[in-house]
Order: structure tokens, then C-alpha cells, then sequence
């Protein structure tokens, strides 16, 4: 078979099985990749490493062929490397995102997915430049191998990385940048105003502005609001304001082949539409 595309969803991760239970819902929604929250996402309550599953996790994937390395874990929303306002929440948020880059490590997975940061009011020059300060502070010390994946946002209240250059001055300004990757959210960038009817010509500018190897991840998401809304609210693949090719085109670019691709679409009446959606990607291919 010709290179597989690499798609799957957010999966849940907790009690009893942990990483087993995770890898075993990704694969009954028919996928080889996906993304977990070592922990809730909006807390830094975290089971300790012993009682992941970890070991067995490792030997499932190998199983089915998944190589750790194409999944992702998507660090804590509580992180902001962006507060120059108050040192305790910047030196708390680095406390967690170096203990969340060491569980991720413990997993063999690769891509930690982070959001940037908020600027919470102090201008984003000055936020984006505290950013530079905490990666910095983590990468001179860490060791793992672990990837930084920046994720685009979408500019809700004072969200920095909703342009590719302030992703770029990040990376930039980084010492040990060759650390740190991006996630590509096309929920997120339709909303902060970036045109989704043109790949090529998007893709063009994202490697001209950041370089397109840095990519490591795509969330494959539609939108519910208008481009350029700065809302941030997902919608179910072909039921939002995007469009199904739009969207079918960020599987399918032969430039994205290697990249996974991760669903973070929402629940139908309580229910997970993963594996319909996946299905529906994988029966619906687009050729360049
Ligand atoms: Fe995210
Ligand atoms: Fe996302
Ligand atoms: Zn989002």
C-alpha cells in the first residue's frame, strides 16, 4: 500500500486502562494515529506515570503497527507562558508544561501540542517575547527528545499565535528552536482570518513565514462561526462554515502526506463522531 494517510481523533485517557484505553478507542474508530490529555485538560491533576499502562500501551501499538512517534498529546490549557503580569502564574506554567514534556516522553511520543499563550492585556510584543523567555528556560535544561508543537490559534481575547508570524517570531527568538514544531489548527486559522479556498497559496505562505518542515500536526476541524470571527468554536467535518474539499484537501496534500492528521470535532447528542467522520475522510479522497 502506498503511504498510508495518518488520521485519527482526540481520545479520552483514564481510569482503569489509561494508555490502553486510549490506544483501544482510536483503533475501534478505525484509526492509526491520535492525540490524548495525559490528565483532565483544564488541570495539572496527573496520575502518576506507574499506573498509565504504559509498557502494555507500547506493546498494542507495536501490534498494530502504530509508531509512537505519529501521536500527539496536547499539554494543559492552564499553561501561559505569555502572563509578564504575574511571575507566579509564568513560573507555575513552566513548572507544569516541563511536567507534562517528561510524561510525554515517558509515552515515546513525540509531539506535545501547546497553545502559545495570552498576552493577558500587556501587548503582544511583550507576550510573544515572554513566550521566547519560557521555552527558553525549559529547552536549556531539558533533555528529552520531546517536540514543542505550537499550536495556531484563533485570537480569542488575547491569544497570541493567531498569525504565522507571530508563530515565526517564537521559533525565531528560540535558542534551541530545533526543539520546538507547529500544529496547524484550520479551525483556528479560519477564524483568525487566513483564507482555507487556496492551499496551495496557504501552504506557500506558511513556508515562506515558518517553513513548512516545522509542521508536525494538523487538527482537522471545521468552524461554526465566520472566517476572520476570532471565536474558536469547532464544528462537525462539512457542517460548518469551511466545507468538506476545503477541508478534505488538508488529508490528501501531498506536501501533508506524513503530517497526522487529529479530529477535534464535537460530540453528536453525547456521542463521539469519530468514527463516522474518519470513515467518511477515508471514502472521500482527493486527488492533486
Ligand atoms: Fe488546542
Ligand atoms: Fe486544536
Ligand atoms: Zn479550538
Amino acid at each position: 500500500m502506498q503511504n498510508e494517510i495518518l488520521l485519527g481523533s482526540h481520545v479520552s485517557f483514564g481510569s482503569p486502562n489509561y494508555f490502553v484505553g486510549s490506544i483501544n478507542e482510536a483503533l475501534n474508530y478505525g484509526e492509526n494515529t491520535f492525540m490524548f490529555y495525559t490528565g483532565a485538560p483544564q488541570n495539572n491533576i496527573r496520575v502518576p506515570l506507574e499506573k498509565c499502562k504504559i509498557d502494555e500501551g507500547l506493546e498494542l501499538l507495536k501490534k498494530h503497527n502504530i509508531n509512537p512517534n505519529s501521536l500527539v498529546v496536547h499539554a494543559p490549557y492552564i499553561i501561559n507562558l505569555g502572563n509578564s503580569l504575574n511571575e507566579n502564574i509564568f513560573k507555575f506554567s513552566k513548572e507544569i508544561l516541563q511536567n507534562e514534556i517528561n510524561r510525554t516522553s515517558a509515552f515515546k511520543v513525540k509531539n506535545l501540542v501547546l497553545h502559545p499563550g495570552l498576552h493577558v492585556k500587556a501587548g503582544a510584543l511583550i507576550g510573544l517575547n515572554k513566550i521566547v523567555e519560557g521555552l527558553n528556560d525549559i529547552l536549556n535544561s531539558d533533555s528529552s527528545d520531546v517536540i514543542i508543537c505550537l499550536e495556531t490559534m484563533a485570537g480569542k481575547g488575547t491569544e497570541l499565535g493567531k498569525t504565522f508570524e507571530e508563530i515565526a517570531f517564537i521559533i525565531n527568538h528560540v535558542k534551541n528552536n530545533n526543539r520546538l514544531g507547529v500544529c496547524l489548527d484550520t479551525c483556528h486559522i479560519f477564524d483568525a482570518g487566513y483564507n482555507l479556498e487556496n492551499i496551495d497559496q496557504l501552504l506557500k505562505d506558511f513556508d515562506e513565514i515558518i517553513g513548512l518542515s516545522r509542521l508536525r500536526v494538523i487538527h482537522l476541524n471545521d468552524s461554526k462561526n465566520e472566517n476572520g470571527s476570532h471565536k474558536d468554536r469547532h464544528a462537525n467535518i462539512g457542517k460548518g462554515n469551511i466545507g468538506v474539499d476545503n477541508l478534505l484537501r488538508f488529508v490528501y496534500h501531498p506536501l501533508l502526506v506524513n503530517i497526522p492528521k487529529i479530529l477535534e470535532t464535537p460530540y453528536i447528542d453525547g456521542k463521539p463522531p469519530y468514527k463516522e467522520e474518519i470513515e467518511f475522510i477515508k471514502n472521500n479522497p482527493i486527488n492533486f
